[in-house]
């Protein structure tokens, strides 16, 4: 089939010369947006241009940029709407900077989070990864604020690079200047702006400045099995391990379920993550009085010490436990196992196909309880999918509810795990539980969830001053 151009749209041959077929397909089976055409620039001053030609365009098209398309579970590479030119920014894959006194980088989007990882070994510092494949980018992830094994990543973030809907190119926040020491302070004097480009349809990203974690003599993970009728008393030893900051991350509690959709395996009870860093002498300690206690009460089953160079159990397991470490390669054998696919191919030919829905949660034992309960209500009734809930608990205090819907690919299935979905945004919301992050088709919810319409007139004068003409991103996050 001859690539669809933006001149076959009745658009501007200039894009048309460097465009080619967009991607078909998704592993959540939303529906293959109508997709124009797909441009991969090559430098930043390119992605500027396209950004004017698609602003003078005719046909109306609007930019939906990527940075590796690896959103699985939300869309993937998929726009929002139809009429989108994709603009795929792989090959702008420069690590700009890596200041090792300071613990700074400057990558561009199409730097993957195994790269990265990969050269900051040695450095004396890590970079916060995902529990995604090693090759999802660090830029798309900060811009759809997913959380890493130590962080949220909007927290990595403190500055970027935009392009504009008029081609202008900005540095926002905090930058690395020639013959200046760069400090990693989140802000500038004055309002800020960098996270008005997270979430947001105002730019094309052309680079991030990443704050890195400082590596630390000793990290061991403890490991806690319980079962599901002390969830509660369960939920109150790690809040109360997470006040008194024993924890140096994101604290992950599988359901059985959610161990099996993973790829991992485990007897029918939660499974928890737990990690503890610093120098040697403290994280015996930690991990010492960690483990009195989950065993003092008969809470928890088993306690076991993890060391993440020593990986033993399942892929999932091994996953989480490199990735506490800041390596994202034992994701990529968890990520095959799932789809049984190669990496490059999970969109087209994964065999299960995969949803979230991503509510937030205090970290209150009893809200959690009643966040278990709509999770379990709602699957109950769709038997043939497989739900599982992690629940991550941040180190800023918030749960980040994870609930993934794994299921096979046929018509049938895929309608039903999208019913699901749509069951489970609604009981959330109704609950007081919203969720932070969202998929291609619930993008039209994000300002019911915001909810304030002082809010939605602040978000549409913005809007209005940046990109009036609605040339990038047209409905994300609108
Ligand atoms: C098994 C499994 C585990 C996962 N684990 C995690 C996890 O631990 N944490 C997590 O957060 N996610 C996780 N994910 C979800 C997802 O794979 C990751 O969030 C991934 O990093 C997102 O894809 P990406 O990095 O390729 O971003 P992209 O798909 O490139 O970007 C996402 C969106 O951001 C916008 N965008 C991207 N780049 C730009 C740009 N340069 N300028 C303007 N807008 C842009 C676009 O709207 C784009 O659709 C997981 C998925 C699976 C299947």
């Amino acid at each position: 089939m001859d690539a669809p151009t933006t001149a076959d749209a009745g658009g501007n041959d200039l894009v048309a010369d460097r465009a080619t077929e967009p991607p078909r397909s998704n592993s959540g089976g939303f529906r293959v947006r109508d997709a124009r055409a797909r441009v991969e620039p090559t430098s930043v001053a390119e992605v500027s241009r396209l950004v004017q030609e698609v602003a003078d365009d005719p046909a109306g098209l609007h930019v939906h940029a990527i940075s590796s398309g690896k959103n699985w579970g939300f869309g993937s590479a998929e726009p929002v709407t139809d009429g989108a030119l994709v603009m795929d920014l792989r090959r702008l894959d420069a690590i700009r900077v890596l200041d090792t006194d300071a613990g700074v980088c400057v990558v561009e989007p199409g730097v993957s989070q195994g790269r990265l990882a990969q050269e900051l070994v040695g450095s004396g510092f890590l970079l916060n990864v995902t529990a995604s494949a090693s090759a999802t980018s660090v830029v798309g992830n900060i811009l759809e604020r997913g959380v890493g094994l130590r962080r949220q990543r909007s927290e990595d973030v403190i500055g970027l690079e935009v392009v504009l809907a008029d081609g202008t190119v900005a540095k926002v926040g905090r930058w690395p200047r020639e013959g200046a020491r760069t400090t990693p302070y989140d802000h500038v004097p004055g309002p800020g702006t960098v996270q008005l480009f997270a979430q947001s349809s105002l730019a094309v990203v052309t680079a991030a400045v990443v704050r890195l974690i400082p590596d630390t003599e000793e990290l061991r993970v403890v490991r806690l099995r319980f079962t599901r009728d002390h969830l509660e008393a369960a939920l109150t030893h790690l809040k109360g391990w997470h006040a008194d900051r024993l924890v140096a991350g994101v604290i992950k509690v599988f359901d059985t379920s959610a161990v099996t959709a993973y790829g991992g395996d485990s007897p029918p009870t939660y499974q928890v993550y737990l990690p503890v860093a610093g120098r040697a002498a403290v994280v015996a300690v930690i991990t010492e009085l960690i483990e009195q206690e989950a065993t003092a009460e008969g809470t928890f089953e088993e306690v076991d010490v993890l060391d993440p160079d020593q990986p033993v159990g399942s892929v999932a397991e091994q996953a989480a436990l490199r990735g506490y470490a800041g390596d994202p390669s034992a994701n990529d054998a968890m990520v095959r196992a799932i789809f049984d696919t190669p990496l490059d191919e999970v969109d087209v030919r994964g065999r299960d196909g995969w949803l979230f829905c991503v509510p937030v949660a205090p970290l209150a034992p009893s809200a959690l309880v009643e966040v278990v309960d709509i999770i379990q209500v709602a699957s109950a009734r769709f038997g043939q999918i497989v739900v599982g809930h992690t629940l991550n608990v941040l180190p800023s205090g918030w749960v980040d509810v994870v609930v993934s819907i794994r299921f096979e690919r046929s018509t049938e299935h895929v309608a039903v795990a999208h019913l699901l979905l749509d069951e489970l945004h609604v009981a959330f919301t109704e609950h007081g539980f919203p969720p932070y992050r969202l998929d291609i088709d619930h993008m039209d919810d994000a300002a019911g969830l915001r909810g304030d319409a002082g809010q939605e007139e602040v978000l549409d004068r913005i809007k209005q001053a940046l990109d009036p003409q609605g040339v990038l991103a047209r409905g994300r996050y609108a």
